[in-house]
């Protein structure tokens, strides 16, 4: 956090004035945003369709290009001792053509306190090692402790962890001298994990206070979870929208409310990861689903805002996603729809980027920033796309 720059007025001209000047003007003089991230390590359980989509990457940089807004320079995480770990390197550079540059490293969030929801299973395991490998101090919670407690210790694994004595209940901290079936080493300072139902009223705010109480304070907060639902056309249960509602977005608000404080004290981050299914029009079979995502974004544009207009340090990152390769999302969508799936790992790898440079919206694969111009630009094919999209 403490090592991304921005030049002086990117902020404001370059949040203005969006996608389509910029883009313009970058195809004109071919100067393209490029980007780079180099780890050797390749997460626990990262899907053998970690593929590169060439195809894309051209356009994804375009896109790129013209959607980075650059933040205030962030504050400096505190660095625990023995953290030295393997040096890697996240870099993003802004345009040269625009006068901005944003370069970030990897090291900058080591020892950073993390709380990742959700993290037992699909994106949030995958941002858990993400965090990890990048020796950040995380936290890790859901409801299921017994698939916690397995990716809390592969997140630790191997590195000279602080065990922490206070066993609370329903939670745990697991040390890197653990013992882990196989898979590359991670870098977490600290993994500890905690089970919470974000169904309930009060596990968003208990769950908060553990973080913040064994980590120290808070640097991020990276609001992942949602509950059940399935994929098909509604069937008219309201209670279910209202037990959604409250899962994927009233905790989220809550666990909001409850970390803010401390994030404004290490001038930390929200990262918010939401869908394309709360930015394109509606689309068929996900009703609940998309209302919930939809609630989010509102609830966290507007608050972007309100963070903004009472200059606050802390930063506050939307990543849209499009479909990704979880169990559970696959499960849903098998056999019914024509978009490609990205794998996991790579969706996670772009949240803990865009949140580490302090962007307001991120969009994970390249389509999604794409269709979301198609959305407000060519409605006959945004309808085209969306029809065609399912069986
Ligand atoms: P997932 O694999 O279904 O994981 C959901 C996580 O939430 C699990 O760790 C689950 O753990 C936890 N959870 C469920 N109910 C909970 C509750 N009541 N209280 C606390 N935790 C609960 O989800 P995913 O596919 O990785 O999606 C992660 C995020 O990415 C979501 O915000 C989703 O909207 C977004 N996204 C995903 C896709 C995609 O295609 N996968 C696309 C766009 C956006 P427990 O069961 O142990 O509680």
């Amino acid at each position: 956090m403490g090592q991304i720059t921005a030049a002086p007025g990117a902020e404001g001209a370059g949040s203005l004035i969006r996608t389509p000047v910029n883009l313009l003007r970058n195809v004109i003089f071919h100067k393209f945003t490029v980007y780079s991230f180099s780890s050797s390590d390749e997460g626990p359980r990262q899907n053998a369709a970690s593929r590169s989509h060439a195809g894309g990457v051209l356009l994804e940089r375009l896109l790129r290009c013209s959607s980075m807004r650059l933040e205030r320079p962030g504050p400096a995480i505190p660095r625990s001792s023995g953290s030295r770990g393997q040096t890697r390197v996240l870099r993003l550079q802004g345009s040269a053509l625009t006068g901005t540059r944003a370069t970030c490293s990897a090291g900058s969030l080591r020892g950073a306190r993390v709380l990742v929801t959700g993290a037992s299973t699909g994106i949030g395991e995958q941002l858990a090692y993400c965090y990890a490998r990048l020796g950040a101090q995380v936290v890790i919670t859901a409801r299921r402790e017994n698939v916690l407690q397995q990716v809390s210790v592969l997140a630790a694994r191997r590195v000279g962890v602080k065990r922490s004595s206070q066993v609370r209940p329903r939670s745990r901290a697991v040390s890197g001298d653990s013992p882990a079936p196989g898979g590359p080493a991670l870098g977490a300072q600290k993994a500890l994990y905690v089970t919470g139902d974000m169904a309930t009223t009060s596990d968003p705010s208990r769950v908060v206070k553990f973080a913040v109480d064994e980590l120290g304070g808070l640097d991020y907060l990276v609001l992942n979870h949602i509950g059940r639902y399935s994929f098909s056309p509604w069937s008219g249960d309201v209670h279910h929208v209202r037990g959604l509602m409250e899962v994927n977005f009233l905790s989220y608000v809550q666990l909001a409310s409850a970390a803010l404080p401390s994030l404004e004290k290490s001038k930390g981050s929200i990262v918010v990861v939401s869908s394309l299914l709360g930015e394109f029009p509606p689309t068929p079979f996900t009703a609940p689903y998309t209302a919930t995502k939809f609630a989010v974004n509102g609830f966290f544009c507007t608050l972007q805002h309100e963070l903004a207009m009472r200059s606050s340090d802390v930063s506050l990152t939307i990543s849209i996603l499009g479909l990704v390769d979880t169990e559970s999302a696959m499960e849903k969508v098998s056999g019914r729809t024509r978009v490609v799936p990205y794998p996991a790992g790579e969706a996670a790898l772009h949240v803990v980027r865009a949140g580490s440079l302090r962007q307001k919206e991120s969009f994970y694969p390249w389509y999604t920033h794409l269709v979301c111009l198609v959305r407000d630009w060519c409605p006959f094919f945004r309808d085209v796309i969306i029809r065609n999209s399912y069986y």
